[in-house]
């Protein structure tokens, strides 16, 4: 079976033959959080999907080497880091180490490495210079630096756009960088220092600044993946100019190809609406836990619609899907769990095929209702299934089990352990009594123990 996905390069659902001549290792690079805030729901509709991509990936057999990057400085953690009265790295590690609990709750695996931009200062220093040298990059008045778009006839590859259509789309970002420029379509590399940045600079090669946002992505996804990788993903709105950019950066440096498949999620609406703290329609993960809901419910919400649509959260779909999960999980505890079981062959194909086919949670999901309801597979083989489906789909269930058995229980096993231990099989029978009588069964086995509900 073979996997395939939507490239927006080439605007079309291809198959995946990653670069690595022996097909097994695969580049995969996220665009991280700006850590000047709490990361939004939609942002982690994003970091879900990348999971998604790389627990998929996992899933095929291939090994993933997979980075994100924590972007802790641009203009926005520059203007909110002034006023927070704590050093650059104090007020980013907070919301870093936010992030990184948000993710915990949403069973988003660490990538393999996360890089930090503040740590690749001279990586990004080295690739600008690359740019000087070839001519792609130009340093105005102030001692910015520039990339000069009509020096790289590609330009646009990705977001479609030509360069006279650019103005207006690239003028947001540009003008509020407020750096002195040749054409409105140029973007910044380099920063020179200027009194709002405050204490926030580098003496480099370059001078005293600080490196644009773009620039920071191609440095860090490079030196971690190869000049050349596999997979980047990101939600729709870093298109342009972010991917733009970073493609246009890295190929005019290298004169190699980038990356091979670029893969974006859509948008998240909430309540038909574009989420943004003036509308009042503004959620992060902790204010969905605050009013009790879990964060795999959210989860789970999000897998229910294809990564290439638009999704329209409310807080009714999040109350449907927390039921749904409810559901699920109660109906895995009861399963019996037995050494050795294997996963439903035919239903693992089907819920495998349906991944291969872009990504295709919503019909991967329905496979799993479809193994829940099925009653005549036997319940060790239908827990199996369900727990490789949670291998991708990662709804938490593998750590029912450990959870689901009371204190109590576990702490009678203990003790039945140790009476087994000094042979006193009088009191490991009572023990093994009392511990069904509150509903578990214990099975010995060469491992220690096992504990089965009964
Ligand atoms: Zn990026």
């Amino acid at each position: 079976m073979a996997l395939s996905f939507y490239n927006s390069l080439t605007k079309t659902v291809e198959p995946f033959v990653p670069l690595d001549t022996a097909g097994k290792h695969v580049g995969l690079y996220t665009c991280g959080p700006t850590v000047y805030n709490y990361a939004h729901i939609g942002n982690f509709r994003a970091y879900i999907f990348g999971d998604i991509v790389k627990r998929t990936l996992l899933h095929f057999g291939y090994s993933v080497n997979h980075v994100m990057n924590l972007t802790d400085v641009d203009d926005k953690i520059i203007r909110d880091v002034q006023t927070s009265g704590k050093s650059l790295e104090e007020f980013t590690q907070f919301y870093a180490n936010a992030f990184k609990k948000d993710c915990g709750l949403l069973q988003i695996l660490p990538p393999t490495h996360y890089t930090r931009a503040v740590e690749h200062i001279d990586d990004m220093v080295s690739l600008i210079e690359t740019l000087l040298e070839k001519g792609f990059a130009y340093k105005s008045d102030d001692g910015s630096v520039y990339f000069d778009v009509r020096k790289d006839p590609q330009y646009g590859q990705l977001s479609a756009l030509q360069i006279s259509a650019q103005k207006t789309n690239a003028a947001g970002r540009i003008s509020a960088d407020e750096y002195e420029k040749d054409n409105v379509e140029d973007f910044a590399l380099w920063k020179a220092w200027d009194e709002k940045d405050g204490d926030v600079f580098w003496n480099t090669s370059l001078g005293k600044g600080r490196p644009g946002w773009h620039i920071e992505c191609s440095a860090m996804s490079m030196k971690y993946l190869g000049e050349s990788f596999d997979i980047h993903t990101g939600g729709i709105d870093l298109v342009f100019p972010h991917h733009e950019n970073e493609i246009a950066q890295s190929e005019c440096a290298t004169g190699k190809p980038f990356v091979k498949y670029w893969l974006h999620n859509e948008w998240l609406m909430v309540d038909g609406k574009k989420m943004s703290k003036s509308a009042g329609n503004f959620h992060t993960l902790n204010s969905l836990v605050e009013a009790g809901f879990d964060p795999l419910a959210f989860r789970l919400w999000v897998l229910s619609g294809h990564y290439r649509t638009q999704m329209n959260f409310t807080l009714e779909a999040l109350t449907a899907s927390g039921i749904a999960l409810t559901r699920l999980r109660n109906h895995y505890r009861e399963l019996a769990d037995v050494d050795g079981a294997l996963p439903d062959a035919k239903y693992l194909d089907m819920f495998s095929l349906c991944l291969s086919d872009d990504l295709n949670t919503p019909k991967a999901l329905a496979v799993l209702w479809e193994v829940m309801k099925d009653d005549s597979l036997d319940g060790a083989t239908k827990k199996a299934t369900l727990r490789a489906f949670d291998s991708v789909l990662g709804l938490g269930l593998s750590t029912i089990h450990a959870e689901s058995i009371p204190e109590e229980v576990l702490s009678l096993v203990t003790r039945r352990e140790e009476a087994r231990t000094q042979r006193d099989f009088a009191l490991s029978d009572t023990l093994r009594t009392q511990i069904s009588k509150l509903g578990y069964t214990v099975k010995d086995t060469d491992n220690g123990p096992k504990i089965f509900k009964m």
